[in-house]
């Protein structure tokens, strides 16, 4: 793909042929592949990736534009429901881009897998034997998967650690697979579940749960960004901005919130691109607790002009390969867009989609607050809630909006005035 530019002002202005033109265009798709936009999940396909399927659930996906990423522009696919999530993005990337956009890095796609044993007798001799018989763990766990070790992934290493508990002490192994371009977690099981019956042997104990963990430590994106202080409103915004954001480093109950507007931006591309957000969510969550308190993602300050810069860690447990991602038509196309050849490709522009999302939702939250732009956005909806079509709905979210009473019962008052 030829490095095209993705800054384009006021894309929500174009209709949807020149927005998909657009598309096509920046990543030269085909039109075949463009036209599965408009086609839903085919029965066939959705009968495989589930049980019991009666049909598929639509959500809409849109194009956060303006963004660069290690010096490449990108545009990005999400799927949400929640309005101005992909407009946030857009806007956030448009000041990211001034100082030269994202920088971002992932460390190697590293999973941990759990195999819990119980009743040991010598539980520190135990682990020793463990760790004396790595080498054929690791081979035993690695002929499970040729074609991960193929490509340079497999299992790398096994951890051990005594744990105390209710139902008394126990010994929980850890493997750490390098899983590539994959998820991990059929790789990651299937290694788990073979090496039981060698641990049980080595240990004397049994094994009961063999499964990976989602909170994938070793698997860290980071991403970073600096946002002009004079476009975003000059020292005394930068200021309410770390204030807001100071709330979020100490207070879980903020930091929950904080948390949820990363997420807004991670889980739409995760779900465009056929990965587990669920996954991704715990994963994030749990990491949020690593200081010993739930804490932000993000943390922010001020550089030597008094920009702001803002950087986001967290643990990324995703694919380019496996799971969906290579089985729904439009994750194959979104793949595409985003011009990724690796999972870590992948990685690194999640993790700054998630900071431009909360980049953006702190700094509206610190200025004119969430609501304006979010109830605006939002008008729409709740006129269709109250029954209006086709240009009823632009008359009635007008309406509201002049009157600054974005409310359902006021929408069905307009609505009644219109007919
Ligand atoms: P997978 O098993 O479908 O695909 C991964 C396999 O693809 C690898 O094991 C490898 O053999 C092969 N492969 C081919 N090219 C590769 C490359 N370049 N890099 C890496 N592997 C390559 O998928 P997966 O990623 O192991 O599993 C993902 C799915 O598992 C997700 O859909 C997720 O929802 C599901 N899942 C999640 C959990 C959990 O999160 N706790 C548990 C069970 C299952």
């Amino acid at each position: 793909m030829t490095n095209k530019s993705s800054k384009v002002s006021g894309f929500y202005k174009l209709d949807l042929d020149k927005r998909l033109d657009f598309v096509k265009d920046f990543a030269d798709l085909t039109k075949e592949e463009l036209d599965i936009f408009s086609k839903g999940l085919d029965f066939e396909i959705a009968d495989r990736m589930i049980e019991n399927v009666i049909g598929s659930f639509e959500i809409p996906i849109g194009i956060a534009v303006n963004f660069q990423i290690n010096g490449k522009d990108k545009i990005i696919p999400m799927a949400t429901e929640e309005s101005s999530v992909v407009a946030a993005a857009s806007n956030a990337a448009k000041i990211a881009r001034l100082k030269g956009g994202f920088t971002a890095e992932c460390s190697d796609p590293i999973m941990i897998g759990q195999i819990q044993l119980l009743n040991i007798k010598d539980i520190a001799g135990a682990a020793e034997k463990i760790l004396d018989h790595k080498k054929q763990l690791l081979e035993l766990a690695n002929a499970q998967d040729k074609v991960l070790v193929s490509f340079g992934g497999g299992a790398k290493d096994i951890e051990v650690r005594i744990l105390d508990s209710p139902i008394g002490k126990m010994l929980v192994t850890h493997i750490h697979v390098d899983v590539r371009d994959a998820m991990g977690a059929n790789a990651v099981n299937t290694m788990c579940e073979a090496l039981a019956p060698m641990l049980e042997e080595l240990t004397g104990g049994h094994v009961r749960l063999k499964i990976l963990s989602n909170l994938a430590n070793k698997r860290i994106v980071r991403a970073k960004a600096v946002f002009d202080k004079d476009k975003i409103g000059g020292d005394k915004a930068v200021d309410a901005f770390l204030e807001s954001y100071t709330l979020a480093s100490i207070d879980p109950y903020r930091a929950a919130t904080h948390n949820k507007g990363i997420m807004n931006g991670i889980d739409s591309l995760i779900i465009a691109t056929g990965n587990d957000f669920r996954a991704i969510e715990s994963g994030a969550h749990a990491y949020a607790t690593k200081n010993g308190q739930y804490s932000s993602l993000t943390k922010y300050y001020k550089d030597q002009d008094g920009n702001l810069v803002g950087e986001i860690e967290l643990p990324i447990a995703l694919g380019i390969v496996g799971g969906a991602s290579n089985i729904h038509p439009k994750a194959k196309v979104c793949k595409k867009i985003l011009g990724i050849k690796t999972a870590n490709d992948l990685a690194e522009i999640v993790a700054s989609l998630g900071l431009a999302q909360n980049f953006a939702a702190v700094f509206a939250l610190s200025t004119v607050g969430i609501q304006k732009g979010h109830m605006s956005l939002h008008a729409k909806n709740i006129a269709v809630m109250a029954g209006a079509t086709g240009e009823q709905i632009d008359r009635v979210a007008e309406q509201m909006k002049s009157e600054n009473k974005i409310k359902l019962d006021r929408a069905k008052e307009i609505l009644a005035e219109i007919k």
